[in-house]
């Protein structure tokens, strides 16, 4: 198979993907597909506890956090965090910080339901150690954050998967002037590739289509003393205290994604964890990173720190290559390095099923074409 390199849906691992073949017309002797079982029965019950359990060793949740499996993705999620959580305590207000495409569209559509503020951004021009950088190519220190102290919640998406931006380290709100006030996480195309700080966020969200599995499924970890506060216009289906209640079975949920997603936890725990697949998410980076950095050829926009471990762009300098370089990368295997339209250049995605193998070959190809142009 080709290497994928696309930011979503995206690779899975192969392994997975043989088992769910393997067990497509019959799972474990049953004589039936998980997609023809019903999701109340006993071993579907059993699909979704383990893979619950499984979730909750790979990350160590804390047990004062549910785990929730929703539809909708985390676009849905965009209304549904503050359909749940700004009317917590009578506040009505939540703060957002601006660091690329995804997290302006959370903070877009939660402007429906309360008063909302920008608490950082990096929608601007600046300069950082003498070097100047573009707007959303850099991820807005939290030292510059404004958070209201009697904000319901601050939001951030921990990855942008567009810009190419990652958060390394989730902030602490009390450092901010803000202990009382819960982090909310976007961590849908990082997810699963590091660990999370469960003392740091109180909720984190996520597609599951990156690193989790197939699209269909977000997964929704909340602490608990969140949950239960949803608006009277909140919908049924999406306030997280009936979905907590019913275990994720308030009504039909998405159950080949859940099954997918599980096999991928297993999967995950087979690699050695999240710690191991850091390690080698780490490794990965370093090597792809590393080259474009001795390159003149090729540049990396996004500053240093704020690198995704992820989602790599970059461009060629001479861009009138481009479709040479996309069509030769595709007769090497290399698919789906089209950036995305509104950065232009290249991309690639490098998720936890993307092996260091893949971004070797993609280096080998990178040098090979810049021998062949430059
Ligand atoms: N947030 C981030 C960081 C994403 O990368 C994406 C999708 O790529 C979304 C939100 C939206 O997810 P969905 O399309 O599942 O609604």
């Amino acid at each position: 198979r080709p290497w994928n390199f696309s930011a979503g849906p995206s690779a899975l691992p192969l392994e997975v993907l043989q088992q769910a073949a393997a067990e497509m017309t019959d799972w474990r002797g049953c004589g039936m597909s998980v997609m023809e079982m019903s999701h109340r029965g006993k071993q579907f019950t059993q699909i979704r506890d383990e893979a619950v359990a499984d979730l909750r060793e790979l990350l160590a949740i804390p047990d004062d956090f549910d785990v929730l499996f929703m539809q909708g993705g985390a676009t849905a999620q965009n209304a549904i965090v503050p359909m749940n959580l700004i009317g917590r305590a009578g506040l009505g207000k939540a703060d957002y910080v601006l660091s690329g495409i995804w997290s302006n569209k959370s903070h877009k559509e939660a402007q429906r339901y309360g008063d909302i503020a920008i608490a950082g951004s990096s929608g601007t021009d600046t300069v950082i150690n003498g070097v100047s950088q573009a707007p959303w190519t850099w991820y807005p220190s939290a030292q510059d954050w404004h958070v209201r102290s009697d904000a319901a919640y601050l939001h951030l998406c921990s990855n942008e998967t567009i810009g190419g931006l990652e958060l390394s380290e989730l902030p602490d709100m009390a450092a901010l002037g803000a202990a009382r006030v819960p982090l909310v996480v976007d961590a849908s195309s990082h997810f699963l590739s590091r660990p999370i700080d469960f003392s740091k966020a109180a909720m984190v969200y996520a597609g599951a289509q990156k690193n989790a599995g197939p699209a269909g499924v977000t997964v929704v970890i909340v602490r608990k003393d969140l949950i239960g506060h949803a608006l009277p216009i909140c919908p049924s289906a999406f306030d997280y205290a009936n979905v907590a209640a019913a275990g994720s079975m308030f009504n039909t949920p998405p159950t080949y994604a859940i099954y997918m997603a599980g096999l991928v936890f297993k999967w995950l725990k087979r690699q050695g964890g999240v710690a191991a697949i850091e390690a080698a998410n780490i490794a990965k980076a370093q090597a792809l990173y590393g080259f474009l950095d001795a390159s003149s050829f090729y540049v990396s926009p996004v500053h240093a720190a704020s690198r995704s471990r992820m989602n790599v762009p970059f461009f060629l300098h001479d861009e009138s290559l481009n479709a040479e370089f996309l069509a030769q990368a595709e007769k090497a295997g290399l698919m789906q390095l089209k950036g995305h339209k509104s950065v232009g250049g290249m991309r690639a995605s490098i998720y936890n099923a993307v092996p260091l193998e893949a971004v070797q070959e993609l280096i080998s190809y990178l040098q090979d074409f810049e021998r062949r142009h430059g």
